[in-house]
């Protein structure tokens, strides 16, 4: 299969956790193309900041999501722009002298982009995202929405803190818009 970009391999962008099919189509493979050209300059970008001899810094946790990986995934939205193929999660490899939150201030100071998501971790501005979605749909590049996602514990309408049926608090995500 031909490559994604540059630096994105056809497997690399279709990979899923689920041995189920997970193939783009041409529209959709056609997205994943045009966000691929903006995550070569991110990743050209990181790699002039690196010290000699690391060939990997950045892990693609996750590119396109047809509808049945969706489906399989916690906490996926119906309408993320993953399904489209445009968007991708990115996760910088400890001890590289890359982090998430590089990965994340370079794309939201240099690239277009219609989604960019600071993925859990510790806190933002100032400490580092768990991986970084970058969501880049053509045509829809200058909306540059940027969130904030967080574990919030889920109440009920009266407040009370909701525990599933082995009494484990559950968790719920916020999305602070920015
Ligand atoms: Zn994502």
């Amino acid at each position: 299969m031909e490559n994604i970009s540059q630096n994105i391999t056809y497997l690399q962008g279709t990979n899923s956790r689920h041995p189920i099919d997970n193939t783009p189509n041409e529209a959709q493979l056609a997205n994943m193309k045009f966000l691929g050209e903006y995550f070569d300059v991110l990743y050209g970008a990181m790699k002039e900041k690196l010290k000699d001899g690391v060939p990997k810094f950045m892990s693609i946790t996750c590119m396109f999501r047809g509808k049945k990986v969706n489906a399989l995934t916690p906490g996926a939205s119906l309408t993320s722009l993953h399904l489209q193929g445009a968007a991708i999660d990115i996760d910088a490899i400890d001890g590289t002298g890359i982090t998430n939150k590089m990965i994340f201030d370079y794309i939201k100071a240099h690239l277009p982009f219609t989604e960019l998501i600071w993925e859990f971790g510790s806190a933002y501005p100032n400490g580092n995202p768990g991986w970084v979605h970058y969501g880049l749909l053509k045509g829809r590049e200058n909306e540059k929405v940027v969130k904030i996602a967080s574990k919030v514990l889920k109440k009920n309408s009266k407040g009370n803190v909701l525990k599933d049926k082995n009494g484990n608090t559950m968790y719920t995500t916020a999305y602070t818009r920015l």
